[in-house]
């Protein structure tokens, strides 16, 4: 790692811990209707409102008035966070799965009931 990369972890971690410290959550996951970009909204920790993070590309920008500035906000810092704890999930659960198919195939076959896919579940087709 290079040393901006040392600084600009040290950067999130203490982001992320002031994050957790002030309990923020992340109270909202959606996509913007015109361009398709996802964002989260995470609680503000100073009144009732919430910050939006969008996910530009690898980037994520928030809207909040250090985001604004472009340093590394607690709000940033949360989703990104949970981003990857996500994606760790994730591949964890792909592992497993591999893993008891391999062994029996058989075992992973179950008839379906009710159709379950991103739309949700449904009783017809
Ligand atoms: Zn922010």
């Amino acid at each position: 790692m290079t040393q901006q990369q040392i600084e600009a972890n040290a950067t999130y971690q203490r982001a992320l811990s002031r994050a957790k410290a002030q309990n923020l959550m992340i109270g909202a996951v959606g996509a913007f209707k015109t361009t398709g970009q996802k964002f989260y909204g995470v609680t503000s920790s100073a009144n009732d409102t919430m910050y939006i993070v969008k996910v530009c590309g690898n980037t994520l920008a928030c809207n909040c008035k250090a985001g604004m500035a472009g340093t590394m906000c607690k709000h940033r810092a949360l989703v990104c966070n949970h981003i990857i704890e996500q994606s760790a999930k994730a591949k964890a659960q792909e592992a497993q799965l591999a893993e008891v198919m391999a062994e029996e195939p058989e075992a992973v076959a179950v008839p379906m009931m009710l159709r379950h896919d991103n739309t949700g579940p449904r009783l017809f087709r």
